[in-house]
């Protein structure tokens, strides 16, 4: 069966560096619910009109779009091995998750909790920069982009909205460790260490 593993933790924990990471070596299919969102504000759609609301304030979109984006593209995927990164991010996500699995004939193998404290993660996501024209994600200090590479930096990594995203994930987002402990689904690393590191305890949890 192919594989489904989740990655979940605060907002600069390096959930998006690490799956980028298993994407080059394993092939996983990277879903970053994040990254469907900004293209679709990028775009203009419909739905970007919707989430930049949200977005800009630091806030989550109601479960129900969220739910309905991550079903299509699941169904579009049937072959892939998948990492979902930044869903679900509520325990009513995490429920629809589970059901929709089964109705695709899937399982959750496993859940990574990136396990980093608020003060690190304050630190990675104000000095995180961004290349608007491949979406490669930099450091200003711990990964400083080339020379001649002009980045960006996300609206919503500016202080008063990581703030404010950090209180979201706490409140909302941090139960669903609970909610894996209890389905003996959650592994926990230690995000705070360097990239490969992190790397490594990864692909140990994962048996790769
Ligand atoms: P997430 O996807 O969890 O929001 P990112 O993967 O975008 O997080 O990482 C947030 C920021 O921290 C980025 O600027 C990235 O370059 C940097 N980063 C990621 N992993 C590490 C690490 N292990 N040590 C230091 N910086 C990191
Ligand atoms: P991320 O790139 O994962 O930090 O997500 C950026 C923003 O997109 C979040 O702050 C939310 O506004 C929105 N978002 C991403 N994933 C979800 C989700 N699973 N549920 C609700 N909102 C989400």
């Amino acid at each position: 069966m192919k594989k489904t593993i989740v990655f979940l933790g605060p907002p600069g924990a390096g959930k998006g560096t690490q799956a980028e990471k298993l994407k080059k070596a394993y092939g996983f299919v990277h879903i970053s619910t994040g990254d469907i969102l900004r293209e679709a504000v990028s775009k203009g759609t419909q739905l970007g009109k919707i989430a930049k609301k949200y977005m800009d304030e630091g806030k989550l979109l109601p479960d129900d779009l969220i739910i309905g984006i991550i079903e299509e593209k699941l169904k579009e995927l049937p072959d892939a091995n998948i990492i979902l990164d930044g869903f679900p991010r509520t325990v009513g996500q995490a429920e629809a998750l589970d059901k929709l699995l089964e109705k695709l004939g899937r399982k959750l193998d496993a859940v990574i909790l990136f396990d980093i404290s608020d003060q690190e993660v304050i630190r990675r996501l104000s000095g995180r920069r961004i290349d608007p024209k491949t979406g490669k994600v930099y450091h200003i200090e711990f990964n400083p982009p080339p020379k001649d590479v002009d980045v960006i930096q996300r609206e919503d990594d500016k202080e008063e909205v990581i703030k404010k995203r950090l209180s979201v994930y706490h409140s909302q987002t941090s139960p669903l460790i609970e909610y894996y402990k209890n389905q003996n689904k959650l592994f926990v690393v230690d995000a705070s260490k360097s990239p490969e590191d992190v790397y490594k305890e990864i692909t140990s949890v994962l048996k790769l």
